[in-house]
C-alpha cells in the first residue's frame, strides 16, 4: 500500500481500478526528407485535422480550429522545417514546446490554462503526421480511474464517461480543462501529482479522496473498509443534497431564496439549468470577446444571448456588460499599459468612453430579450452618472431597433453590480435608478480591504467575511430592501457554505454559485436553523 498526496483536486470520493494512459513523448528515429517534402507532409497534416476538427461540435473544437488557423503556428514550424534543418514532426514539437512555454508565463490563470489546448492542436498535427490516432479510451472498463501525465480536451472528448470513476494526473492544476471537465461530470479528480505514474500499474486499485487530495495505491484491508464506511456516508449525503437541486430553496423564516448559476460561456448555462439552478445569476459575456481575435459582431453577440435565453427557458438570464481591464485582457482592444489596472480603465468605464462597442453589445442582448427572460446588469458601477449615461445609450438602442421594427423586451431589467466601495456608500441612491443589485463579492472584497483579489501575500487580508466587507454587503442589502428591489450575490462567496447563514440571515433574496455548487447551496438553505 502506499499513499499519495496533492494540493489540487477536485472534490468527491471514489474507488477503482488504474487505467494508465502512456504517451509516447519520445521521438524515436524518423527520417527527414527535404524542405520541400517535409513542408508539404505539414501542409497536408494542417488540412487532415482542419477537417477532423469542423466535423466536431463544441466551443472547444471551434477554438481549436481557430488556433489551427492562426498564421504563429504555421509559421513557428515552418520556420523550424526551413531554417533548422527539422523534420515535420520535430519542428512540430519544438513549436508546441515554444507556444505552450509563452502561455505558461501569461500572468492570467484563464489564458494559462490555454496550454492544454496548445498541445491538444499539436496532438493531433503529430498523430496525423505520424499515422498513429488510436482512440487509447476505446477499451476502457467499467469502474476506472484514469492516470495519466496530462488530459487534454481531445482526450476527454473520446470518453465514455459512464465507465470513470475519477481523474488522476501528474501536470495541471484546478483551472485545467481535466479539471474543469471533472467539475462539470461530478467526478473527483487529483491534478498534479508528481510522478504518480511511476507508483500506479495498469489494474492496480485505487482509493480517490478529492476531498483530502490523497491516492491510496492498493489499499490493505483497514484502509479499505474505512474508506467503504466514508463513500456510505458521501453516498446518503450526496443522495440528500441532489435531491434539493430541483426544489425551491427556503430559508428558516419562510423566504424562497433563489439559487442562480453563474456561467462564462452557454454550456455553463446549459450546465447550471440542468442542475437546478432558478436562473443564470452571472453570465461573464467577456469570455465571448476573449475567444475571439476581434470584436465578435452584433449577429455572433446575438445568436450566443438568444441561445443562452432558450436552454434558461423563462428562467432569468443576466447578462453582465463587457468587464474587461483588471486581470480580464483583451488584446486587440489595444489598450495603453496601467501602473494599477484594478483601479484603472475597465468594464462600464470602457463601454461608455466606447459607446460604439457597448451598443453593439446591448443591440445583440435586447435583440436576445425576445426568446427568454433576458437582463442586462452593468459591471463595476461606482457613480449614479455612470448608471443614467449608460441607461440613456441602452434607451438609443431600443429606438434603434423600434426603427427598424426588431422585436425586443421593452421592460427588460436593468441592474448593477455592487463591486465598488462607492456603489455600496451610494448604494440607496442607485437602487431608485435601478430594477436589481447583484453584490460582486470578489471585487467588493479587495477594494474595500485594499487587498489585491490575486496577491497570495495579502490573502489573509483579502476575507469576504471581514467585518468592513460585511458591512458594506448589508449596507447594499438594506438599500436594496427599502428601495423594493432584488439583492443577491454571485462572488465566490456566494458558494461559501459557510457564509450561507450570515448572507441569508444580512437578507438577499439570491445567490448566484458555479453549477457544481446549486444543489448543495439549496441544501444548505433549506437544512439551516435559526
Ligand atoms: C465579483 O467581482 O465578485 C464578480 C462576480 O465579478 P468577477 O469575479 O468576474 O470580477
Ligand atoms: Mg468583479
Amino acid at each position: 500500500m502506499k499513499t499519495l498526496h496533492t494540493n489540487s483536486s477536485i472534490d468527491g470520493l471514489a474507488r477503482g481500478k488504474a487505467f494508465i494512459v502512456r504517451r509516447d513523448s519520445t521521438l524515436g528515429h524518423i527520417s527527414v526528407g527535404t524542405i520541400d517534402y517535409e513542408l508539404k507532409k505539414f501542409s497536408s497534416a494542417l488540412l487532415s485535422v482542419r477537417e477532423d476538427l469542423s466535423s466536431l461540435e463544441g466551443d472547444v473544437f471551434a477554438a481549436h480550429l481557430e488556433m489551427l488557423e492562426d498564421p504563429v503556428l504555421t509559421e513557428q514550424v515552418e520556420n523550424h522545417i526551413r531554417f533548422d534543418g527539422m523534420g515535420a514532426v520535430e519542428a512540430s514539437y519544438s513549436a508546441c514546446e515554444e507556444l505552450a512555454s509563452m502561455f505558461n508565463e501569461i500572468d492570467d490563470e484563464y489564458l494559462r490554462a490555454r496550454v492544454d489546448d496548445v498541445r491538444d492542436v499539436f496532438g493531433r498535427l503529430i498523430a496525423a503526421l505520424t499515422g498513429s490516432s488510436d482512440n487509447p479510451f476505446k477499451d476502457i472498463p467499467d469502474g476506472s480511474v484514469i492516470v495519466a501525465n496530462e488530459l487534454l480536451p481531445s482526450d476527454t472528448a473520446a470518453m465514455d464517461f459512464s465507465k470513470i470513476r475519477a481523474f488522476v494526473t501528474e501536470k495541471g492544476s484546478v483551472t485545467s480543462h481535466v479539471s474543469i471537465i471533472a467539475r462539470s461530470q461530478g467526478i473527483p479528480a487529483l491534478i498534479g501529482l508528481k510522478g504518480c505514474l511511476e507508483e500506479i500499474n495498469d489494474g492496480d486499485e485505487l482509493l480517490v479522496n478529492g476531498t483530502l487530495g490523497t491516492l491510496v495505491v492498493n489499499p490493505d484491508s483497514e484502509s479499505s473498509i474505512q474508506f467503504d464506511a466514508l463513500l456510505a456516508i458521501g453516498e446518503k449525503t450526496s443522495e440528500m443534497i441532489s435531491a434539493a437541486a430541483f426544489g425551491r430553496a427556503v430559508s428558516p423564516d419562510g423566504k424562497e431564496i433563489l439559487v442562480y448559476g453563474n456561467a462564462g460561456n452557454i454550456d455553463e448555462v446549459r450546465i447550471a439549468i440542468e442542475r437546478g439552478a432558478d436562473g443564470i445569476g452571472l453570465f461573464r459575456s467577456e469570455f465571448l470577446y476573449m475567444q475571439e481575435s476581434s470584436l465578435p459582431t452584433e449577429e455572433r453577440q446575438f445568436e450566443a444571448y438568444r441561445d443562452a435565453a432558450r436552454y434558461c427557458s423563462g428562467k432569468p438570464l443576466t447578462i453582465r456588460t463587457l468587464d474587461i481591464g483588471g486581470d480580464k485582457a483583451l488584446p486587440y482592444l489595444n489598450l495603453s499599459k496601467e501602473d494599477n489596472p484594478f483601479l484603472g480603465f475597465r468594464a462600464i468605464r470602457i463601454s461608455l468612453k466606447r459607446p460604439d462597442l457597448f451598443k453593439t453589445q446591448i443591440r445583440a442582448i435586447l435583440r436576445s430579450s425576445a426568446y427568454g427572460n433576458v437582463r442586462i446588469m452593468l459591471p463595476m458601477i461606482s457613480t449614479l452618472e455612470e448608471v443614467k449615461k449608460a441607461k440613456e445609450l441602452i434607451v438609443d438602442c431600443m429606438a434603434e431597433l423600434d426603427n427598424e421594427d426588431v422585436p425586443y423586451n421593452e421592460n427588460i431589467e436593468i441592474g448593477i453590480m455592487i463591486e465598488t466601495p462607492a456603489a455600496a456608500i451610494l448604494a440607496d441612491l442607485l437602487a431608485g435608478e435601478v430594477d436589481f443589485f447583484s453584490i460582486g463579492t470578489n471585487d467588493l472584497t479587495q477594494y474595500i480591504m485594499a487587498a489585491d483579489r490575486g496577491n497570495s501575500d495579502v490573502a489573509s487580508l483579502y476575507d469576504p467575511k471581514n467585518q468592513a466587507v460585511l458591512r458594506a454587503i448589508g449596507m447594499a442589502i438594506d438599500a436594496a430592501t427599502k428601495a423594493g428591489i432584488p439583492v443577491g450575490i454571485c462572488g465566490e462567496m456566494a458558494s461559501d457554505l459557510s457564509a450561507t447563514p450570515i448572507l441569508i440571515g444580512l437578507g438577499v433574496d439570491s445567490l448566484s454559485v458555479s453549477a457544481p455548487s446549486v444543489a448543495q447551496i439549496k441544501y444548505r438553505i433549506n437544512t439551516l436553523e435559526i
